[in-house]
């Protein structure tokens, strides 16, 4: 059987942690600089229909596509290297893959059968991932299976993996990625993890076509002699996969190795140009040669697990570039923040910036750290709950609203500044019903947004379910906390700026997933630009 989208699948043994999802994006973005089309798929083992209703120190952030999938935060790292969006295909979770088994049965549509986890749940897996393919948008599909080999939640998917890889056996490839342990005491490279791992995936019927080995030093071509050997794959298959200094060096590696070049050959894939990367290159060039540096106080409550906000740390990264600066973070807790500490917390910051976030636990942290940058005329970003601590903090402090808050805290707070959206009000269910993905904005002519878009409508993507009360917009505006972007459709606030200040932006959307490396976010480019010319 034959089919005309190639299939690469990663799988990891091991350990976890071990960079599948860079090693993925990092083979797709040198395919594309091949002139493949190509877009990556993550599945993950969990029985959770999404990551919406995680908590964020189980996996991380929650990425949010254009079409509103609450996702795995690798899909940010898809975005990030291909530019190109990804959408509710490119994750898939054992629960909604065992839901939709599940809707199927109940509708009696396996006919009075017995229902399996083979053949019923290995189909739907290898439908999912099938799906992307059959688009007709992309010669490679890369899929990522979430977990380690071995895993006992895994299972379907390497079983899955290996039917696919019987059915179109000249059209899939499985790529491992292990771990080549260095031991200090020996003074040696152990492959011994990784022989084992490559066994427990014959156990299960794939032989893997590539390995690549995460190391701490280099391979020599007597290790990667003795890895071919025993694994079965040839020399050139067996890549380096070095620590690197920073995510985007990855596909120069990869391309080193060259990764990319086995990949095709393997797929029976003519090499087509070799990739030049020249943009990637100079992005690397300027990261690594910022001409200033400056301190961005990044206020959260999840601050101690900081893939919390991976989103936001990557756009910091290119929006430094995009202004040859180097952006240091410093990672505020918000809960930990009060009136007594916040001077010595947040002095000597070049910008501060207010995370997104749901609940009570650190609210007034984040409400203190608004106010000091407000003040202080320090540049401002408050993105999403951030944003929304930002009209509490006004309507407080300058309108003198005494116990202004957010209904989402306070229900009956005389001063609701911040309430539930209208269409929020009858919802019943959490998992995947705030107000999600892309939505248009329109931006105020002459506004500190609107310069910083170089346009006056722009798309972003969104994730809540509070909203600015319009009841007071005219008091906020009178009182110079300006709405300069609104929904042209239902005229809900976006985003509020205050006046007479630097830069002080508060955005109900997250600008920050649409951030990538050939175009770093200009919110995030005019903040950092605020940030520099606040320091000189
Ligand atoms: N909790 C707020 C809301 O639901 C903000 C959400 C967020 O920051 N993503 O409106």
């Amino acid at each position: 059987m034959s089919n005309s989208t190639k299939y690469v699948f990663v799988t990891g043994g091991v350990t976890s942690s071990l960079g599948k999802g860079i090693i993925s994006a990092s083979l797709a973005k040198l395919l594309q600089a091949r002139g493949y089309s190509a877009t990556i798929q993550k599945l993950d083992p969990y029985i959770n229909i999404d990551p919406g209703t995680l908590n964020p120190y189980e996996h991380g952030e929650c990425f949010v596509t254009d079409d509103g999938a609450e996702t795995d935060l690798d899909l940010g790292h898809y975005e990030r290297f291909l530019n190109v969006p990804t959408s509710q295909a490119n994750n898939v979770t054992t629960g909604r893959i065992y839901q939709s088994v599940i809707e199927k049965e109940r509708r009696g549509e396996f006919l009075g059968k017995t229902v399996q986890v083979i053949p019923h749940i290995t189909d739907e897996i290898k439908n999912r991932i099938q799906i992307l393919g059959k688009s007709g948008e992309y010669d490679i599909v890369i899929t990522e299976i979430g977990g380690t080999v071995g895993d006992i939640e895994s299972l379907p998917y390497v079983e899955a993996v290996r039917q696919m890889l019987w059915e179109f056996e000249n059209d899939c490839i499985v790529v491992h990625l292990t771990l080549v342990p260095y031991l200090a005491d020996a003074g040696e490279l152990k492959t011994k993890p990784t022989q084992h791992s490559v066994k427990q995936l014959l156990e299960l019927g794939v032989q893997p076509d590539i390995l690549c080995c995460r190391t701490e030093h280099e391979l020599d071509l007597t290790l990667r002699k003795k890895i071919a050997k025993f694994c079965n794959v040839s020399m050139n298959a067996v890549i380096e996969s070095r620590d690197a200094e920073s995510i985007y060096d990855v596909p120069l590696l990869m391309q080193t190795e060259e990764l990319d070049k086995v990949v095709l050959e393997k797929l029976g894939l003519s090499a087509k140009s070799t990739p030049k990367l020249d943009n990637w290159k100079e992005f690397l060039r300027r990261l690594k040669n910022p001409t200033s540096e400056i301190n961005i106080g990044l206020v959260g409550k999840y601050v101690e697990l900081k893939d919390s906000y991976k989103s936001i740390s990557e756009s910091f990264i290119h929006a430094g570039v995009a202004n040859e600066a180097r952006v240091n973070v410093k990672w505020i807790h918000s809960e930990k923040l009060s009136k007594s500490n916040l001077e010595d917390e947040l002095k000597g910051l070049d910008g501060i910036l207010v995370a997104p976030g749901f609940g009570s636990r650190g609210i007034s942290g984040k409400i203190e750290a608004v106010r000091f940058a407000r003040e202080n005329k320090i540049p401002f970003l408050g993105i999403c709950l951030g944003m929304q601590c930002a009209v509490i903090e006004y309507a407080r402090h300058v309108l003198g609203f005494e116990d202004a808050h957010t209904t989402e805290i306070s229900e009956d707070s005389k001063y609701p500044v911040i309430s539930m959206m209208e269409e929020q009000k009858n919802i019943e269910e959490k998992g995947g019903t705030m107000r999600l993905g892309a939505y248009s904005c329109q931006l105020k002519p002459g506004s500190k947004v609107a310069a910083a878009y170089n346009t006056d409508k722009i798309s972003e993507r969104h994730r809540h379910r509070y909203e600015f009360n319009n009841a007071y917009l005219e008091d906020f505006e009178k009182a110079g906390m300006i709405p300069t972007g609104k929904n042209p459709e239902t005229g809900l606030v976006e985003v509020v700026e205050v006046e007479n200040h630097p830069w002080f932006v508060g955005a109900q959307f997250h600008p920050e997933y649409k951030s990538t490396v050939a175009n770093p976010h200009p919110l995030f480019v005019a903040f950092i630009d605020a940030a520099i010319k606040n320091k000189k």
